[in-house]
Formats: structure tokens, sequence, C-alpha cells
């Protein structure tokens, strides 16, 4: 246990779904936590329409928020089962279809709007005594050279802490003051969002066909709405940002070559650039970097968020156990811990979803034979399809305690 005294063990920036959820599996600790949001959280939206930015949540990412007590304030809002994955490719003849029934499990994920997360998350944080939020604060300083960590906001308030958790995504202003650089690379792609309602019923399957300029997925909302990411080139996707929403349904459903017939109503568009890093080191002194601020991968596999909360479930669990243990949260070794036990499984996933980026961008005829061939085979595999569909859903080996379900 360290002996230096400070304000808080953990101060947390960055209070997206990764920050706000290690804030919850901290919560009710002998811990003194804050979380730090630049922006102020939204609660409440017109009842119309759908959030345009939703995330394919795993099962495993269910069972962190189940333990963490806030999956059911989801449910109550509105979460969207998915049982199917459809996926096929524009290029050639492959396709590939993946059932939770196959499996025995009753739905392969959930599609969830971010809004409805955040919303549950902030609701369980704000019963909370051991946290302090502070929502609507932007940093002006960052200090990591000392025995502690600590961090200046612009009025002027300093903040100490044992461990600084660096949860403010991709363009991380923490990450960037400690120094820690990043290897990858822009996709030249960007990705348009927006709901939609189809003529004919999802069937509670995630489509998602791959075109010469990106994948388009089609993800199950409800009342037969449908959630739409098309990643394409940047041109592609002005062009797109352009049309009125006649024009617009017109493209979106020629391109999903009318899987579900017409699009019969679109909302409003936007649109992300997408890239792809790693950084080169998950810690620092007295820090820890974890979701979009340690890592960001392209869209089409739907685990950026997953990825970032097993960090989250990692990274807490290791806190609490060094806690218990009385020994210090922010050493060197307890970070080593961190880094270790999430790298591997990173690298791994980042290295699949780029792999399947450049395999489905490429337009040589080889390699679209060889995709098309790789596909078809996989779907007559029946034990490669099983295995697919239990990693996709986040089951994999070395799970941590709250990616099981079980509370801290
Ligand atoms: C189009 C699209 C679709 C996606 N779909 C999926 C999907 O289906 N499934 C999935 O798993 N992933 C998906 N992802 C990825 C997922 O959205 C990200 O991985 C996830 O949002 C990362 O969460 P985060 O909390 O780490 O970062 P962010 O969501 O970026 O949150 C960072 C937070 O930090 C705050 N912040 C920033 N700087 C500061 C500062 N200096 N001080 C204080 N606060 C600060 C921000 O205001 C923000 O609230 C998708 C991404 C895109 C672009």
């Amino acid at each position: 246990m360290s002996t230096v005294e400070t304000d808080f063990d953990v101060v947390i920036v960055g209070g997206g779904m990764v920050g706000a959820t290690l804030a919850c599996a901290l919560a009710d600790s002998p811990l003194r936590v804050a979380l730090i949001e630049a922006q102020a959280p939204q609660f409440e939206w017109p009842a119309n329409g759908f959030d345009l930015r939703v995330s394919a949540l795993t099962r495993a990412t269910q069972h962190i928020f189940e333990a963490l007590k806030v999956w059911r304030a989801m449910v109550d809002q509105r979460v969207s089962p998915f049982r199917e994955m459809h996926v096929w490719d524009a290029g050639g003849k492959g396709a590939i279809h993946f059932d939770s029934a196959e499996i025995g499990e009753p739905y392969l994920g959930h599609i969830v709007e971010n809004r409805v997360i955040l919303a549950a998350l902030y609701a369980r944080l704000e019963a909370v005594a051991n946290v302090e939020l502070m929502s609507s604060t932007r940093l002006k300083r960052l200090d990591l050279d000392g025995e502690y960590a600590s961090v200046t906001t612009e009025s002027g308030r300093t903040l100490s802490a044992e461990l600084l958790v660096a949860a403010d995504g991709s363009r991380s202003w923490v990450r960037q003051q400690a120094h820690i650089s990043v290897r990858g690379w822009d996709y030249n792609q960007e990705a348009i969002v927006t709901y939609v309602k189809t003529e004919r019923y999802h069937k509670q399957t995630a489509w998602q066909r791959f075109l010469p300029e990106g994948p388009l997925a089609f993800l199950p909302l409800s009342n037969g709405f449908s959630s739409i990411v098309w990643s394409t080139s940047p041109v592609h996707a002005q062009n797109l940002l352009a049309m009125d929403d006649v024009a617009f349904a017109e493209a979106l459903s020629s391109s999903f070559e009318h899987t579900l017939g017409t699009v019969a109503e679109v909302g409003p568009r936007a649109s992300y650039p997408l890239r792809f890093f790693d950084a080169q080191s998950y810690v620092g002194n007295h820090l820890a970097l974890v979701g979009d601020a340690a890592h960001t991968m392209h869209p089409l596999a739907g685990q950026g968020v997953n990825l970032g909360l097993a960090d989250v479930a990692s990274l807490a669990e290791i806190i609490i156990e060094t806690q218990r243990g009385s020994q210090s949260i922010g050493a060197a070794g307890t970070l080593r811990r961190y880094e270790r036990w999430r790298r591997s499984e990173n690298t791994a996933v980042l290295a699949t979803v780029n792999g399947f980026q450049r395999l489905f961008g490429s337009r040589s005829p080889v390699i679209r034979w060889l995709r098309s061939s790789g596909m078809n085979f996989t779907h007559g595999l029946s034990p490669v399809r099983n295995l697919i569909m239990r990693q996709a859903m986040g089951m994999t080996a070395d799970q941590p305690t709250l990616s099981r379900g079980i509370k801290l």
C-alpha cells in the first residue's frame, strides 16, 4: 500500500461507455474514485427515433453489465437481441450464416443505443457514495512524474491519485500528454450512420454485405427499424450525406440488394472517419489506458467497445485484488499485470479485424475467389462456425470475473 497521501485512489479521465463502466465496477469499494468527463451527459431525448450510434454488445459485455446491475435499466429502456448473423460478399459468391440456435444459445448478442448504455451507467453512479462525478469538466494539466498522478482542471482544482486511467477516447489527451505513441493508420473510409425502416422485417438478424468500398451493415432495432453502418470512401460518404432522403433510401436499398425490400423511412445521417491504432504501451507511471484511448479499430466486427469493456473488467479485477491485498494500485508491477493480460487478446482481435478489412477491400480476382471459397468452406464446417460464434460472443478462455457475470 502506498504511504503517499492523495485526494483519490483512482481518477478516471473520460466518462464515455468505457470510463463510466470502470467507475461502476469500482463503486461500493473502499476506493475513492473521481470520474472526469468533458461533456454534460445527456439523459433525456425525444420519444421518437433512435440514437444514431449503437453498439452490438457481446454476451460477455452483457455479463459485465449484469454483474454491475445496470443491464436491467438498459433492457427497461430498449435493447434489441439478434439471433442470427448473415454476411455476404458483393464481389463474389461467398456467404456465411451464423445462428445462435446451433450452439444452443437464445441469441448472439444485443444491439443497444449508446445513449441507453450511458444513461443506465450514469443512473447507477448517481447512487454511489465513493465516486465523485465531475461532468462538463475540462483539464489543462497532467503530471505523472512524481510519486502519484495529478490533473488540474481548467477551473484550477488539482486532483491527485495513485492511479490515473485514460478513458478519453481515440484522440486521448491523456495519452498524448503522457507521450505514449500509437501504431496505426487511417482506413481512408468513413462510416455513415443512420436508422431506417425497411419493407420487410429484419428477422432479428444482423446483416452485412461487403461492398468493394467497404461493408454495409443493417443491425436490427425494435419496431422493424434497423441501424445502418455504411463504411465507404470519403468521397462516396460525402455524396451519400448530400443526397435527399429519397435518393439516399434508393442508394441504400440497391447497395443492399433489396435484401429487406425497399427502405421506407430514413433517420438523420452522420459520418465518422475510421482509423486503426494500438498504443505502444497500455500503461505508464501511475497510468493505465483503457478502451479507445488504448486501441481503435474498424467497426465491421462490432468489437471496439466490447474490447474496451474487457479492458475495464480486467483492470477493475486487478485494482480490487491489489487493494484487498493492501498493495499499491499504481505500482509498476500492478500495471504490468494489466498490460500483459490485455495485450494478447487485443492484439489478436485487432489483427483479425484488420485482416478482414484488407481481405474484403481487395479487388484482386484471386483474392475475391479465395475469400468466396473461404466463406463457403467455413459455412460448410459447423464446428469452425460454432467456434467463430463463441469468439464473437466474447466467450474466450481467459475471461475476467466480471465478463463471466460474477461481481468482484
Ligand atoms: C460507426 C461506428 C460503429 C461502431 N459500432 C460498434 C459496435 O457495434 N460494437 C462495438 O463494440 N463497438 C463499436 N464501435 C466502437 C465504439 O463506438 C468505441 O469503441 C467506443 O465508443 C469507445 O468507448 P470509449 O468510452 O473508450 O471512448 P469514447 O466513446 O470516445 O468516449 C470518450 C469520452 O471521453 C470524453 N473525453 C474526451 N477527452 C476528454 C478530456 N480531455 N477530459 C475529460 N473527458 C474527455 C469524451 O467526451 C467521451 O465522453 C463503433 C464505432 C463507430 C465509429
